[in-house]
């Protein structure tokens, strides 16, 4: 099955940050896809906007350097050279006054406008209130920002504030590339196109749920950022949090932006707070010539961590009685991302105790291989008696809906589209990113004022084994992180 590409409009897009790290990574490799898609129009412009001092030809260079790095398809150099076509570069100084003009003559009347703030959270509010003194806000313009939005409650309310001084909430984008990726949009077609889970999809039913989010890789590079921010801040007040929204959230009236929006506000609301003993946070140690957390941040007396584990709480009468077990880290033995929504065994069984007790389990997966497998459990075949076993119900897409499906497309592609069409369903409002801190924060404030210490854990393993025990003591298990 092939699925449509459905164009946009011709659009002015600028990218401040145009020269940084995202931008090479992510942002322009995904607009060189959607480019290749067909899915970009004639007449679009993108505006590569930094400090650097480059002219339109050596940001093209710079560009195309940058797609030969980050670009994993073929690279045909017709099309390499018609997307360069459409690249400028202004230099612009988001606290100076100089290239502003010329920026804003790229602007043209009646186009889509999108500002993407690809730089740090530090620079949104001059760019914001530069973009406004220029003259290049409308009531249409679209402004694109990244995480961190914020380190705390305080910050993140300093930040929508200084947006909201020139930008309406809704014309400001914040994205959660989690949100993207084609799995955790499938995640909302299956629970509510479905009759099939929706009735299930409760307490009474559902035993619990687990969302891991793994990765191999230490902090490398970032350790003095990320020394600052932590597994909680980087990870779960974002995207966990963003996961554990669309699993738990009532049934929108519509798909429509704030009506999904006010739904996940009221899971982030209904949280508990998190008591100390359902939290385990860890460092990963040195493995061999492998430096441990401690020496890849330089802070031999850090209590960051980089793993965290906890139980989580949704008070309201559909998860009243089903607990939500969150874990992320670094340094783990796999990079898996993964839901998984653990069923209750049947209420008796029919079956002779042989046969064992079986459970259903709906695991999505973000990463790699994205898809969908339903555990359900049948008679092992042959004729050894009525054994049962469990086998998945496996919704690979890129098996179901064949190698050229936009289903392969990357989170960045599919949520730069959407800022283009102007549907912020996949982006965080306000509202939601200081709910998630209100909750986050006293976490945070707990364990600095108790002196919490992380535990240790072995590089390539899953965790601090205190992150076992936090499901063992309720008598459940944790998947295997695996590929
Ligand atoms: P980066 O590599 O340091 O790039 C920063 C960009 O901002 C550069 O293009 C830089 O160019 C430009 N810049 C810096 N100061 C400026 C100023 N005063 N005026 C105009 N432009 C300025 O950082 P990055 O990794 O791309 O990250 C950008 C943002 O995205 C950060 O907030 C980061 O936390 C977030 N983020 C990054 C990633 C990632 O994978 N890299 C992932 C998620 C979120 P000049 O020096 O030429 O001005």
């Amino acid at each position: 099955m092939v699925s449509r590409v459905i164009p946009v409009d011709p659009f002015d897009l600028v990218i401040f940050g145009g020269t940084g790290d995202l931008a090479r990574r992510k942002i322009l490799p995904a607009l060189f896809r959607r480019f290749l898609a067909g899915q970009i129009p004639e007449g679009s412009k993108i505006i590569g906007a930094a400090r650097s001092e480059l002219d339109d030809d050596a940001y093209r260079q710079l560009v195309a350097e940058a797609l030969a790095e980050f670009h994993d398809g073929e690279m045909d150099q017709k099309c390499l050279t018609d997307f360069l076509r459409g690249l400028s570069y202004e230099q612009v100084d988001a606290v100076g006054e100089a290239g502003w003009d010329a920026l804003a003559g790229h602007m043209r009347p009646d186009m889509v406008r999108a500002f993407y703030f690809s730089v740090g959270p530090s620079l949104f509010g001059a760019l914001a209130e530069r973009l406004q003194l220029h003259g290049m806000v409308d009531p249409d313009t679209r402004i694109v920002v990244e995480k961190p939005f914020g380190r705390d409650l305080e910050t993140a309310r300093a930040l929508n504030q200084s947006l909201a001084v020139h930008f309406d909430e809704s014309q400001i984008y914040r994205i959660d590339h989690y949100l993207g990726k084609e799995t955790v949009q499938n995640l909302m077609a299956i629970r509510f196109g479905n009759m099939l889970f929706e009735p299930l999809w409760n307490s009474q039913y559902i035993d619990h749920i687990q969302i891991t989010v793994a990765e191999t890789v230490g902090v490398q590079g970032r350790g003095d950022y990320y020394d600052r921010s932590g597994a909680t801040r980087d990870m779960v007040q974002n995207h966990l949090m963003q996961l554990l929204c669309l699993i738990a959230m009532e049934p929108p009236a519509k798909f429509d932006p704030d009506a999904v929006r006010d739904e996940k506000l009221k899971v982030i609301r209904a949280l508990d707070p998190v008591e100390p003993q359902d939290i385990v946070r860890g460092q990963y140690l040195l493995a061999g010539d492998r430096a441990g957390y401690l020496e890849d941040v330089e802070n031999s007396a850090s209590t960051t961590e980089s793993f965290v584990a906890m139980k989580l709480h949704v008070s309201n009468w559909r998860w009243a009685a089903t607990p939500f077990y969150l874990r992320t880290g670094k340094r783990l033995k796999a990079r898996a991302s993964e839901i998984a929504v653990v069923f209750k065994e049947t209420p008796h069984s029919i079956f002779d105790e042989d046969a064992g007790r079986h459970r259903n389990t709906l695991s999505i997966r973000l990463q790699p291989n994205e898809g969908i497998d339903l555990d359900v459990t049948i008679k092992e075949p042959g004729p050894g008696g009525m054994r049962l076993i469990d086998v998945p119900l496996d919704m690979t897409f890129s098996e179901a809906l064949g190698p050229d499906s936009e289903a392969a497309a990357d989170a960045y592609e599919r949520l730069i589209m959407d800022v283009i069409r102007g549907n912020q369903t996949l982006f965080m409002r306000g509202d939601e990113v200081e709910a998630a801190w209100a909750w986050t924060d006293p976490i945070i404030q707990g364990w600095t004022e108790r002196g919490d210490q992380p535990l240790a854990y072995d590089t390539g393993s899953s965790g601090p084994d205190d992150a076992l025990a936090l499901m063992h003591r309720d008598g459940r298990r944790w998947r295997e992180i695996r590929e």
